[in-house]
């Protein structure tokens, strides 16, 4: 029998009609930039995650700038943060002075932050604490909640892997003091760029808002409504705004997100099915009690597998794999810029986690073709 050799990407959009009308409909507004569509963006994501504002940015990275910012980190300011996270988590607290302090994961089935090693890590110099929720799977916001309050310090939430995941009937990013969402290709809520900062403190809010736009107390909107007239420039700000095309395309998605979250849940429940016989793999998260939103599928390989032949047999198959991540604190420029730690579980994770194809469309047979190729590998 021939063999049918078919190309499973890593991830794949959802994009129609809608998202194609929603663009024309800007185009024909001609009101490109912060105007009716970014702001009922804002109120439906708000209402969306539960929080009392949501602040639509140009990227997920600008908003952890912000957040940072926001929760007064400045120059030599520590904040405890995971190694096991895009890099731009860490790279966000160094754009404001401050020093990254890498906490380790909890172990190799839950790969988020260690309550017990922010604990031992936190000083007199320690601003703010930077989880992120990776693969959707939410940190333990109450025990780092609690810390928090008790030591003063504030609680920010990278939440770009987590839009729509659920924790006791709360969404994601809207436990801690800030939350910072991405709506890059990749995310669950796809705009190709954009962001999203979000927070219950009306003081928090307003701060953001001016940093998004220059420290300018008026927007061009209310100018050009004739609520205002002057401006002043009240702090140094940036030009982080996000426009009218990309909110436009961020609220047809958000009414997609959910119905998407359930088919990529399907899409999981099919790989740990189908996984469950394959012994040189683990799939973490096996005791995980909430709702996660499978932004990813990941794996951790057996220490005895080549994770780089491994990857390359899958891809001479037709299917994509990718590795999240390369621990940060194990990259050049924080090896040299600062004392980094050894941090045993995520260096144990960053040499042996895969992530398999995971996007709300995809097949059953593709899944199938994914684990027989991984099968017909660790085999041989
Ligand atoms: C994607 C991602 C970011 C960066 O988001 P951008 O919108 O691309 O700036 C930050 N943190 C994590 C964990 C991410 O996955």
């Amino acid at each position: 029998m021939k063999e049918v050799l078919n190309h499973v990407p890593l991830f794949a959009l959802d994009y129609g009609k809608d998202e194609e009308d929603a663009v024309l409909g800007v185009l024909r507004s001609k009101w490109l930039t912060m105007g009716e569509e970014t702001k009922s963006f804002e109120v439906e994501f708000a209402r969306y995650i539960g929080v009392k504002h949501a602040i639509a940015v140009s990227n997920c990275t600008a908003a952890l700038h912000l957040a940072i910012l926001a929760a007064g980190v400045g120059d030599g300011d520590e904040v405890i943060c995971p190694s096991m996270t895009f890099v731009a988590t860490v790279n966000a607290i160094t754009y404001a002075g401050g020093i990254p302090v890498f906490a380790d994961l909890v172990s190799e089935d839950n790969w988020t932050i260690s309550p017990e090693c922010i604990d031992s890590l936190i000083s007199s110099r320690t601003r703010a604490i930077m989880v992120m929720h990776y693969g959707g799977f939410s940190c333990d916001m109450d025990s780092i909640n609690k810390l928090a309050r008790r030591k003063g310090v504030k609680v920010i939430e990278d939440a770009a892997h987590a839009i729509g995941s659920t924790c006791h009937n709360r969404k994601l990013g809207s436990m801690g003091d800030i939350s910072c969402f991405s709506f890059f290709s990749n995310k669950n809520l796809s705009t190709g760029e954009g962001g999203m900062v979000c927070t219950n403190d009306d003081g928090t809010a307003e701060k953001i808002r001016l940093f998004r736009s220059h420290g300018m107390t008026s927007m061009t909107l209310d100018r050009y409504k004739g609520h205002a007239f002057g401006y002043d420039i009240v702090e140094k700000g940036f030009n982080y705004r996000i426009d009218e095309i990309h909110s436009a395309l961020g609220r047809v998605q958000l009414r997609k997100l959910d119905r998407n979250n359930l088919r990529r849940l399907k899409a999981a429940q099919s790989y740990r099915r189908l996984l469950s016989e394959v012994g040189e793999i683990r799939i973490p998260f096996e005791r995980y009690e909430h709702r996660p939103n499978f932004h990813i599928f990941p794996i951790l390989l057996n220490r005895g597998v080549n994770r780089d032949k491994f990857m390359r047999f899958l891809r001479e198959k037709g299917i994509e794999t990718s590795i999240h991540y390369k621990p940060v604190h194990t990259c050049s420029y924080y090896v040299k810029r600062f004392n980094v730690p050894m941090l045993p579980v995520t260096e144990e994770i960053g040499r042996r986690e895969m992530s398999l194809p995971m996007y709300p469309d995809i097949k059953v047979e593709a899944i199938e073709q994914v684990v027989s190729a991984i099968k017909s590998y660790l085999e041989n």
